[in-house]
């Protein structure tokens, strides 16, 4: 790997997020995802002649608002723009897109990478309109298109080439999903394409300025995608690069079963297309007062919710940046939080057992079979020391079975420890009574003998005795004797 080291990988991601509205952009037919083909569409989406496009003002809300939160300046007057080709699944002939006057402009978002913040650059975010959905037949016989997906509102979240390495470009895309899924703006599922993302990457030597030749890498459908297709191409450049080759222009796909990427067109392919203003549709232009009730709608965001996490409730970057990874799972904590439970135990708890009951079970947060206050009590039950650590683990999964909460589970199981005085001292003095050996050892000075007298009375509750008031005890009665 001696090469790697001698180039500097720059990214740069297109991220599309569709938008979470009733209708699609320009008409008024709904966007549900997975109607039967073809059943959402009409003349306008369909491009049939002289049907014409109206804006709908939820598209632009979302749109803004995502930009806000990207931190971008937004432009008071933008436009929409023909972006022409042909492709089956573009009924119009051209995307209505946003060119030289988009949404949103100069943004950020922060990354934590090696435990240190980073900022990355939003060039723009533009608002557009989605193509519709070919289905090739695997024999090459025939293609199948369903326009529902025509018309669709989308966002697209053009960053800076300020990503350096294909980890820093998944926590960028994560923090994008983050950010969406706070503000109710899409329902970002990659699977579902309602979180789309294509990269431009290339390399050049360690130290120089000017950038080398990019590829444009597509066809990712999860983060890990997007992840290994990068790390795949940066060993593919390198070896290009290193061999004394150039690296050319062209457009790749990543292969999910070979896991490399494979050419799909060069520069020559490549599209001019011809971007001129839409006849059809007026400037957008957005007043200080329609901003502000935007700007006022606007969550706390990810960033922020980390950074309370952190100051106000004690934890540790890693777990804070966890847990507001997802919304659910942020609300999840804080209601765990909110109903008693110390702020650090409930973190380890939703990110140790609760997060690996779901993993396994296939469910996401908000399927929890333990609701937030449920796991407080558990941890309450922990805290006042009715049960161990330990057998918490146990109480936790017949919870997840049962759906009972951990009082009754502890009581069913007759796990409560025996923390009671009058019931543990009978058992202390029986113990004594029958292990004269240890008892002698002790008094003569030997403490570790205490230990096997703990054992013997752990052994003669089943393990159900509060271990430090054993302790408490035997050495009390122990010192009566002395
Ligand atoms: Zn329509």
């Amino acid at each position: 790997m001696s090469t790697q080291a001698t180039f500097e990988t720059v990214i740069g991601l297109e991220v599309h997020v569709e938008l979470k509205t009733e209708t699609k952009i320009f008409c008024g037919c709904k966007t549900t995802f997975g109607a039967p083909p073809n059943t959402n569409v009409c003349p306008v989406c369909l491009g049939h002649p002289g049907a014409l496009p109206v804006l709908n003002r939820q598209a632009v809300d979302l749109a803004v608002k995502a930009a806000m939160a990207l931190n971008c300046h937004i432009n008071h007057d933008s436009k929409f723009d023909r972006k022409n080709y042909f492709y089956p699944d573009l009924p119009k002939g051209y995307q209505i897109s946003q060119y030289d006057k988009p949404i949103g402009e100069h943004g950020f978002i922060e990354i934590e990478v090696g435990g240190e913040t980073k900022r990355i650059g939003i060039t723009r975010v533009h608002l557009e309109d989605d193509a519709g959905k070919s289905s090739h037949a695997a024999d090459g016989t025939h293609t199948l298109v369903d326009y529902n997906r025509t018309g669709v509102p989308l966002i697209e979240i053009v960053s800076e080439p300020d990503i350096r390495s294909p980890e820093e470009a998944r926590l960028y895309l994560e923090g994008i999903k983050a950010i969406m899924q706070y503000c109710d703006i899409s329902d970002v599922r990659m699977e579902e394409g309602s979180l789309r993302c294509d990269a431009n990457i290339s390399l050049r030597p360690a130290g120089q300025k000017e950038f080398g030749q990019k590829t444009e890498l597509k066809n990712m459908n999860s983060f890990r995608n997007v992840q290994r297709g990068l790390e795949y191409e940066v060993i593919r450049q390198t070896e290009v690069l290193s061999s004394g080759g150039e690296v050319s222009q062209e457009t790749r796909r990543f292969d999910e079963a070979s896991q490399t990427t494979v050419l799909m067109r060069t520069k020559e392919e490549a599209h001019d297309y011809r971007y001129f203003p839409d006849p059809d549709l007026v400037w957008l232009k957005i007043d200080f007062a329609w901003l502000d009730r935007l700007r006022e709608s606007l969550p706390e965001l990810p960033a922020a919710k980390r950074r309370r996490f952190i100051t106000e409730l004690g934890l540790p970057p890693y777990d804070a940046g966890v847990l507001t990874s997802d919304l659910a799972l942020a609300n999840y904590f804080e209601g765990v939080v909110k109903a008693g439970a110390e702020p650090k135990p409930a973190s380890n708890w939703i990110m140790g057992d609760l997060l690996a009951y779901l993993n396994s079970s296939g469910q996401t947060i908000a399927q929890s079979p333990i609701p937030p206050g449920q796991l407080a009590g558990l941890l309450a039950e922990v805290a006042n020391q009715t049960i161990s650590g330990k057998q918490a683990k146990d109480v936790f999964q017949l919870m997840c079975g049962s759906g009972k909460d951990a009082k009754t589970v502890i009581k069913e199981q007759g796990l409560e420890q025996i923390s009671d005085e009058s019931a543990l001292l009978p058992i202390i003095d029986e113990v004594i009574a029958n292990n004269e050996k240890s008892v002698a050892d002790y008094l003569n000075g030997k403490e570790k003998a205490l230990g096997a007298l703990v054992g013997q009375t752990m052994k003669a509750t089943k393990g159900q005795a509060n271990p430090g008031l054993v302790n408490k005890l035997l050495i009390k009665r122990l010192k009566e004797r002395s």
